[in-house]
């Protein structure tokens, strides 16, 4: 090991003795544990029975699929609200791997608190990751850019936050039915550099898929800019009960 690489692993070790992992749900630290004790049980009730999501069942337009780990519910959901509003960099980069691994297979484990990827897919899927662009001011952290970058890491595929941009503003999308909530995020986004793209397969990341209107209208902007295509993927899904 050169020195720099050395100096890297003695920082690496420091940090994670400052500041042991926790779980990404309830926030308790799990030091050298994989998972955590308290949030097994719940988290294993959660887990979708597959990853991959019905079209039947969600609004999957322009996209060749998408694919969740989790039921939004329990101690998910808190989860990911604590994560939005709270943002830890931590906290995402537990999630991401646990994404990589369930939805893609990519093997993990974690030595003194420290996680090591020992396996990815053989077959490279992917040609770019790109997080669902996220403009808003509320919230200090752009969950789905966090979840990309570990994403990207775990599955050894650049990341690319520039291509894809919100076009305008749009509303929150709590509180709207179906067809509101497609109409609040139609052409909604818009790609910059669209020569990057051509022929390009994305795998296009957010936290939470519910009715399938944002990443949809997302793989609408990208595939009219030439992405050859587009799958989504989020932590958790929601199968939305609106009117
Ligand atoms: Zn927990």
């Amino acid at each position: 090991m050169n020195r720099k690489k050395r100096g890297l692993a003695i920082a690496e070790q420091l940090r994670v003795l400052l500041y042991p992992r926790r779980c990404p749900f309830c926030g308790d630290v799990l030091g050298f544990l994989t998972c955590c004790q308290t949030c097994q049980p719940e988290l294993e009730r959660l887990k979708l029975p597959r990853p991959r999501l019905p079209e039947s069942e969600h609004c999957l337009e322009y996209l060749s699929g998408a694919a969740a780990v989790y039921k939004y519910d329990g101690c998910v959901q808190k989860g990911i609200l604590r994560m939005k509003n709270a943002g830890q960099c931590a906290v995402a980069k537990e999630v991401g791997i646990w994404m990589a691994a369930v939805i893609f297979g990519c093997t993990f484990r974690q030595q003194h608190g420290i996680i090591h990827i020992d396996s990815r897919p053989i077959m490279r899927q992917f040609d770019l990751v790109i997080p669902v662009p996220n403009n808003s001011k509320k919230r200090a952290y752009n969950m789905p850019a966090l979840l990309a970058k570990e994403l990207a890491w775990a599955l050894d595929i650049p990341m690319r936050t520039d291509l894809l941009q919100k076009a305008r503003k749009t509303e929150q999308q709590e509180g709207k039915s179906a067809k509101q909530r497609m109409e609040n995020m139609k052409n909604a986004y818009k790609v910059c550099g669209s020569a990057e793209l051509e022929g390009k397969r994305v795998l296009l990341v957010d936290d939470v898929i519910t009715t399938g209107a944002t990443v949809s209208n997302c793989a609408k902007a990208l595939r009219k800019a030439g992405a050859l295509d587009v799958f989504a993927v989020s932590i958790a899904e929601t199968q939305f009960d609106g009117i």
